[in-house]
């Protein structure tokens, strides 16, 4: 029996997560469960779940907790805030924590986790753009492990080696091959860009997911966090991953080799799939996903990105190559402009402008502790909302 801890168990990672836990009470049982404001959610969850610690953002969240769950005689205690956060994420009582919470609000609670030498299941691919050394080094140096959730990675690290190093040379590997579905926005004409509604741009064609998520999938600037994460998970350069437009999201990424060979991981577009690899690794287990049916799917396509209409993607190669702080630098300009796209005080196209006007006004600087990134977190967040609202 693994007993694990979901931070942002309310989401829609979260909530996966859990829909795999209910299908395998043999193998998981749920440590703890966390949620920022959802408070009526959480203690539905908490009622189905038992966990022993739940944790939310507030006092006063967590006082309606309290009062929820004690209405139900739910023994489950109540926590909250960053501090609680990080607690249920390197609980002795946990084996494994998945990292679900949205944004760097989630790095904390992760390094957490890998300073705890846990089994870390991670979706929050913020915490590696920002601090992708100084994770991949507390990992290594705790003796933690770090499996990923986000459908590429989990694809690419099914069609890597077991055991395989960071080393693409020493694996004959040549290339990563980074599927992209390309978004709600792939075809569009671009000169109406700026017109486009919160509505039309969190309606993603294959994938349900949050808010934030959904906005960087129709910039691209989410396929651009991946070229991130993808460089620090499998340690290989920038111009080692390339992306390939893929609309209809049933090639989830692929490893080319030094032979020739191209090994592709194929599924239908549903977290579940990684959720549960990642779980179970190295066993399978079931995780409610439907088999694929190639025949129905007909087609399978594929192109190149396309710069200009997807700036933010470029802007993430460019945070890469520079190295420094710049790749967190672009992640807060770009969490405040989607905020401010959502709560629309901005168009659509005024967030790639922002991330780059705070990435050329903001020094790129080395940082070797978490403090000077979130520093630089901090500095970057500013700027970006002096930008708009001056
Ligand atoms: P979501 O918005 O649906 O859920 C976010 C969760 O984080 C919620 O439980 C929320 O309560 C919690 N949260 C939000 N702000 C918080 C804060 N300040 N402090 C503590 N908790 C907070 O997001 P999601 O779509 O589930 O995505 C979660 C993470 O997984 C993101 O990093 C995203 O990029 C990544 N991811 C998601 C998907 C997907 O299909 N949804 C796929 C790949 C990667
Ligand atoms: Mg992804």
């Amino acid at each position: 029996m693994q007993s694990i801890s979901i931070l942002g168990s309310t989401g829609s990672i979260g909530v996966s997560t859990l829909d795999v836990v209910a299908r395998h009470p043999d193998r998981y049982r749920v440590h703890a469960l966390s949620a920022h404001a959802r408070v009526a959610e959480l203690a539905q969850q908490c009622e189905r779940f038992r966990p022993q610690v739940a944790v939310v953002g507030s006092a006063t969240a967590a006082a309606e907790l309290e009062a929820l769950l004690r209405a139900k005689d739910i023994a489950t205690d109540v926590a909250y805030g960053p501090e609680a956060l990080c607690a249920i994420a390197s609980a002795e009582g946990c084996d494994m924590v998945m990292a679900a919470i949205v944004g760097a609000a989630g790095l904390a609670s992760t390094l957490a986790a890998a300073k705890a030498g846990k089994k870390i299941l991670l979706a929050n691919k913020e915490a590696l753009v920002i601090s992708g050394q100084l994770l991949m080094d507390a990992v290594a140096a705790h003796g933690a492990s770090l499996l990923p959730i986000d459908s590429e990675h989990n694809a690419i690290f099914q069609c890597l080696p077991a055991g395989y190093t960071r080393s693409m040379p020493a694996h004959g590997v040549e290339k990563i091959l980074l599927t992209a579905s390309g978004g709600p926005f792939l075809t569009r004409d671009v000169a109406t860009l700026n017109d486009v509604t919160v509505e039309e741009a969190v309606a993603h064609p294959k994938w349900v997911m949050g808010r934030k998520i959904s906005v960087d999938s129709a910039t691209m600037m989410n396929k651009g966090l991946e070229v991130i994460e993808a460089h620090w998970l499998f340690g290989a350069p920038a111009d080692k991953i390339e992306v390939v437009i893929h609309p209809q999201s049933v090639i989830h990424s692929m490893v080319s080799y030094a032979d020739g060979s191209v090994l592709a991981q194929l599924g239908n577009p549903d977290m579940r799939t990684p959720i549960a690899n990642a779980m179970a690794y190295p066993e399978r287990i079931a995780s409610g996903v439907a088999p694929l049916d190639l025949a129905q799917i007909a087609q399978l396509s594929f192109s190149q990105p396309d710069f200009d209409r997807f700036p933010c993607l470029k802007l993430a190669y460019d945070a890469l190559r520079a190295g420094g702080t710049l790749a967190a630098i672009l992640n807060a300009a770009n969490e405040v402009a989607v905020q401010a796209f959502l709560d629309r005080r901005i168009g659509f196209r005024m967030i790639d402008q922002l991330i780059q006007r705070v990435m050329s006004a903001i020094p790129n600087r080395q940082a070797s502790d978490i403090g000077a990134l979130l520093a630089e977190d901090v500095e970057a967040r500013a700027h970006a909302e002096a930008l708009i609202s001056p």
